[in-house]
């Protein structure tokens, strides 16, 4: 098993961190928390740590951003990508580990397994909230949790959302036609 994390750092803080060992403890993360996802374990992981605010005015001694980093990585087994993952991550400086930049969300690397899973996903959410809309049903249950979804189907504005948080679809209409006009559809993380 070969970690290659290519660090881009320009300030003196920043160069600080690394020089007292800032990498040994990313290794350490990166093993227990992101490469023990993958179902066969990697070979060789590379990627890019980039700090966020990666400028000397960020980093002042009250900073709340000085610690954030962008981490992208790619895991291979052989000559395969089996796994990727990008997401910002917290260094705690008193803990002396990293954590989700953002506290609820977990830090996921995107196997083939949940990219398949995603891309089903997004087909049955789009298939259920077209029926939805076609047939003004006023109750369906989510495709990936069962739960009974909350649905608007108002001649304005269509919304289907899963209160377990699967996935938000919605639409603007054109009260005459009825038809679609813009939206967005947001999922969940996957499992
Ligand atoms: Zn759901």
């Amino acid at each position: 098993m070969l970690i290659r994390v290519e660090p881009k750092v320009s300030t003196s803080y920043h160069r600080g961190m690394i020089e007292s060992g800032l990498l040994w403890r990313l290794e350490t993360f990166i093993m227990t928390d992101l490469a023990s996802q993958l179902l066969v374990p990697a070979d060789y992981i590379h990627g890019t740590f980039v700090p966020c605010f990666n400028e000397e005015r960020y980093c002042g001694p009250n900073s709340a951003v000085k610690d954030v980093y962008r981490l992208e990585l790619s895991f291979q087994v052989g000559s395969e990508i089996v796994g990727t993952f990008k997401d910002d991550i917290f260094y705690d400086s008193v803990a002396q580990t990293f954590r989700p930049r953002r506290r609820h969300r977990r830090l996921l690397v995107i196997t083939k397994a949940r990219q398949e899973a995603q891309r089903a996903l997004a087909e049955a959410v789009d298939a259920l909230c077209q029926r939805i809309g076609n047939e003004h049903l006023t109750e369906a249950a989510c495709p990936k949790c069962s739960t009974a979804l909350k649905i608007i189907d108002s001649p304005a504005l269509f919304d289907v959302t899963c209160p377990q948080g699967c996935f938000n679809y919605n639409f603007h209409r054109d009260s005459a036609s009825g038809q679609f006009q813009h939206g967005h559809v947001f999922y969940g993380q996957p499992a």
